[in-house]
């Protein structure tokens, strides 16, 4: 079983559960409708990675930056920084079909989780940066979430069990795009002023 880790202490988690369309410009770029009903969905523990692939099984991957959270006795406490990895275009073929997702979503090394850091503040407002070759392409905070932690927390366990080791990774910013071979994605997590975490990847082929 993969395990994440917040300082001292590792976890394994058993899910990971991923917002979709949390950001009004990102649900535009897609070309989907803002929704009035949170998007979830979820991924397992063997699709946790700490390396960057730009393609999986011939397929291109496309990176989705975003802040998650680690769950320990029902509450957010850490954050950390993580890329949730897509195959866009069987993504499209699914959706366009009704389908669901996993092909696309879930599989092996699609969450791309970088070191956690405890949480002062469940709520704290956070920026996440994603700097890809030193060129910023993706910025988002909290407060720009159509459903920010607080709520995307309740959500989920209004249906399903959050264990210890859990990560909700809280959707991604706009500005996806391709993963290329060789590129240097730089992520870094900020409250106001200050840098709370930062972790790079160089993608893999
Ligand atoms: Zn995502």
């Amino acid at each position: 079983m993969k395990s994440i880790h917040c300082q001292a202490d590792s976890f394994v988690p058993s899910k990971i559960i991923c917002v979709g369309r949390n950001y009004t410009e990102h649900a535009l770029e897609l070309g989907n409708a803002v929704p009035d009903t949170m998007v979830l969905f979820l991924t397992p523990n063997s699709s946790v990675s700490t390396s960057l692939m730009a393609s999986h099984l011939g397929e291109q991957l496309q990176y989705e930056g975003e802040i998650c959270y680690l769950v320990r006795g029902k509450r957010f406490v850490a954050v950390g920084l993580g890329l949730d990895l897509t195959k866009r275009g069987l993504q499209s073929r699914l959706k366009a079909k009704g389908l669901p997702w996993e092909r696309a979503k879930a599989f092996d090394g699609s969450a791309v989780l970088g070191p956690f850091v405890p949480l002062e503040d469940p709520w704290m407002e956070l920026t996440i940066r994603l700097h890809i070759n030193g060129v910023l392409r993706q910025q988002g905070a909290t407060s720009q979430m159509l459903f920010p932690p607080q709520q995307i927390l309740a959500e989920i366990q209004s249906f399903l069990t959050l264990e210890d080791g859990d990560v909700v990774m809280t959707g991604t910013p706009a500005g996806v795009g391709k993963v290329l071979s060789g590129d240097r994605f730089h992520l870094t997590l900020h409250h106001q002023d200050r840098e709370l975490a930062a972790v790079s990847w160089t993608a893999l082929p």
